[in-house]
């Protein structure tokens, strides 16, 4: 099949090398040159280390790698695509403009889908033509190494398009879930309200950063508990999620004073060296494993 990746930060990067592994010719598509080619080289960069691991054979590496096109141009991308994901960054106009120049660069027939974390899939699609053929692809990060992919129905997609979607998750290894355009859809939405009440315990009190997240680890088998993985991914991040999900579901969703007391002060986890714990490297202080 013939996919083509709209944007090569994180997220595209990561999906191309995935598509160009499962045999898929793979075309990325960037405005910044400089994007495409930091993108080449992390895509290489996973290819060299599931070698390493026994994972992937030195000659399928490099075809692989042969299979991934980049450039800067849409219409050279998009113009034979089966499917087109775009990874662009999350804001509303800027993904419904891609979207159309997306529709226009593409052949009719082809599936059009958005990873989009918390956007509305049905708002992104909004001005298109055929939102019909117009469905959320909600990658993890890093994709190679994330086993499920949400497959999100917005209000116009069909039948036939979310079920492409789900065939084609498959075809990558991954597992789908297919769920409603609705905030937050499966995993934010549970995620950030686990994140939430952690955070509220320790303003209260109940138990230290440490301990609570111990309690997730040991005694529900989460491999991390919900303050460090708050800290991974960023409290600012985590911040706008709980601030979207509250416009759209309620006060349940109210962030924590904790949360932006933190932010405000810059304290936005593991990226800035501090955020519920102090972080050297890659390693939260205080956390005997
Ligand atoms: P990023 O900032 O790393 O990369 C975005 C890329 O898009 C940049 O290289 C930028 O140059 C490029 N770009 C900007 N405008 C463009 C255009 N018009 N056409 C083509 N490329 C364009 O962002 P990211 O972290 O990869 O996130 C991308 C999307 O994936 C967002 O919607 C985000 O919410 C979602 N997402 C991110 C994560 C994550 O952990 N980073 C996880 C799941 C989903």
């Amino acid at each position: 099949m013939h996919v083509t990746v709209l944007g090569a930060g994180t997220m595209g990067a990561g999906i191309a090398g995935l598509c160009a592994r499962s045999g898929h010719e793979t075309w990325l598509r960037d405005v910044d040159p400089e994007a495409l080619d930091a993108a080449r080289d992390r895509i290489a960069a996973t290819y060299d280390d599931a070698v390493e691991r026994g994972l992937l054979a030195d000659a399928e590496r490099h075809e692989a790698l042969a299979r991934v096109e980049a450039t800067t141009d849409l219409e050279e991308a998009a113009a034979d695509a089966t499917l087109v994901v775009e990874a662009v960054p999350e804001r509303l106009d800027l993904k419904r403009e891609v979207a159309e120049e997306a529709a226009a660069a593409a052949p009719a027939a082809a599936t059009l889908a958005t990873n989009t974390s918390s956007l509305s899939v049905t708002a992104v699609a909004a001005a298109l033509d055929r939102p019909e053929r117009f469905v959320g692809l909600h990658f993890f990060n890093p994709p190679h190494a994330m086993q499920l992919v949400e497959v999100v129905r917005g209000e116009r997609t069909a039948d036939s398009t979310a079920s492409f979607a789900v065939d084609f998750v498959e075809g990558l290894d991954r597992t789908p879930i297919v769920v409603d355009d609705t905030p937050g859809f499966a995993t934010s939405r549970l995620g950030v309200a686990l994140g939430a009440e952690a955070m509220r315990m320790v303003e209260q009190g109940v138990a230290a950063p440490a301990d609570i997240d111990r309690a997730m680890e040991l005694g529900y088998n989460h491999p991390v508990g919900p303050l460090e993985l708050t800290d991974v991914v960023g409290l600012d991040v985590r911040l706008d999620v709980l601030e979207g999900l509250r416009e759209e579901l309620g006060e349940r969703f109210r962030p924590p004073q904790v949360l932006r007391r933190k932010v405000r002060a810059g304290k936005l986890g593991k990226k800035t060296g501090e955020g519920f714990y102090i972080w050297e490297g890659d390693e939260p202080l205080g956390r005997d494993r």
